[in-house]
């Protein structure tokens, strides 16, 4: 297996024609709409600085989805707000760099590209304004970002209600976000997002307040925009379900760090990282019948240290010696594709592990992990 930098330690200016960049996670030729390098957003106290997020790195080329999926307290959603500008004190980007059309936003050129790229959060409550109706809230967004005004605006505002799937959107642009149930609301945060025009849409868990049916809704709603409007989306979650359906490539994020990259129908087929094997046996539906649905012991833990070791070793059932004192870096573990990567001793050839080897924390291993850890070594 070739061994894969994952950029730490990069001069994020060098010239790429004589520093090929290491961490590009696609075969193509094209440079992506958003790059991302060896992020670091840490949140200093006086007890404490948590690495949220710890080097993390992925690209987002024009038109896909790239979902980031990892459980609550895996740094995925300090990413995104970090991607957006939008992190507050104590916390500060510490390293990195996050390229949007070459552009590094960390020097300070959020401002530059206001609008070029868009949120959607999980509660669409908390992102309308209750006292503005929401044509209002599309129109603001409208003027700011597109120079629309007046009629104009209304004109557009209506389509873009009609554009999200919201009926009778002539009528509806008058209401407030009280009148509209949570799906609705949902997709006039959309509508609102829409209207900056942007090229990519983060959405931060945007389906996980609402209903099963609502949310399968939402997602439809998403690869419509995106087929149609030809936005590349970040999809953030800890809903592998969501990931399988919505995403052409995935990232693995667990304690501040990507784990495992890979287009999504190989991750699902292949899955390398014994982190992403747990995630994807506690979707519901994956157990035989009768079968508890197995869950991942244990939490993810607050990286409080810079990070010397595998953060999931004290839950992983192949967990051997070496994961406590050594960090594990990404290498290649696909067949299929190169865009396929592992940060996992059991997969990097300097290191005798064998699955299954059940060194202190996690349970006994899964037979079929075990067995595809093996066969990939
Ligand atoms: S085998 Fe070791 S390096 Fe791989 S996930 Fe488990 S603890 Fe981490």
């Amino acid at each position: 297996m070739s061994r894969i930098s994952d950029g730490r330690g990069a001069d994020p200016t060098a010239d790429s024609a004589r520093d090929p960049d290491p961490v590009r996670d696609r075969e193509t030729d094209g440079d992506p709409l958003l790059a991302v390098r060896d992020l670091r957003t840490v949140f200093r106290t006086e007890r404490e600085t948590i690495h949220a997020v710890d080097g993390v790195s992925f690209d987002i080329y024009e038109g896909e989805t790239v979902g980031l999926v990892g459980e609550s307290g895996s740094g995925k959603s300090v990413t995104a707000r970090s991607i957006l500008g939008l992190v507050d004190e104590p916390g500060s980007i510490d390293g990195g760099s996050i390229r949007f059309r070459g552009d590094d936003l960390t020097d300070g050129l959020w401002r530059e590209h206001r609008g070029d790229i868009s949120i959607v959060f999980q509660d669409p409550s908390g992102s309308l304004n209750p006292v503005y109706t929401v044509g209002n809230q599309i129109r603001e967004a409208l003027k700011i970002h597109q120079g629309l005004r007046g009629s104009a605006a209304r004109e557009r505002a209506v389509e873009l209600l009609e554009a999200v799937g919201i009926p009778d959107a002539p009528r509806r642009v008058s209401e407030y976000p009280h009148q509209l149930s949570g799906g609705m609301q949902q997709r006039a945060v959309i509508a609102v997002a829409l209207a900056c025009d942007p090229d990519l849409l983060v959405c931060d868990e945007p389906t996980t307040a609402l209903d099963v049916t609502i949310q399968a809704q939402i997602l439809d709603l998403l690869a419509d925009l995106q087929r149609e409007e030809g936005l590349a989306i970040l999809f953030i979650t800890h809903d592998m379900g969501v990931i399988e359906e919505a995403t052409d490539r995935v990232n693995v994020i667990y304690a501040g760090e990507v784990v495992e990259r890979a287009p999504t129908a190989e991750l699902f087929d292949a899955p390398a990282h014994p982190y992403t094997r747990a995630l994807l046996e506690s979707i519901p539906g994956r157990s035989g019948p009768g079968e508890r649905l197995p869950t991942i012991e244990g939490e993810v833990p607050t990286p409080t240290e810079p990070a010397t070791h595998c953060r999931f070793a004290p839950r992983c059932p192949h967990a051997a010696p070496d994961c406590e004192r050594v960090h594990p870096e990404p290498v290649a573990v696909g067949s299929a594709s190169a865009d396929h990567t592992a940060a996992c001793l059991l997969h990097d050839d300097e290191f005798d592990i064998e699955a299954g080897a059940a060194y202190g924390g996690g349970d006994a291993p899964d037979a079929a992990g075990a067995d595809d850890a093996g066969g990939r070594e």
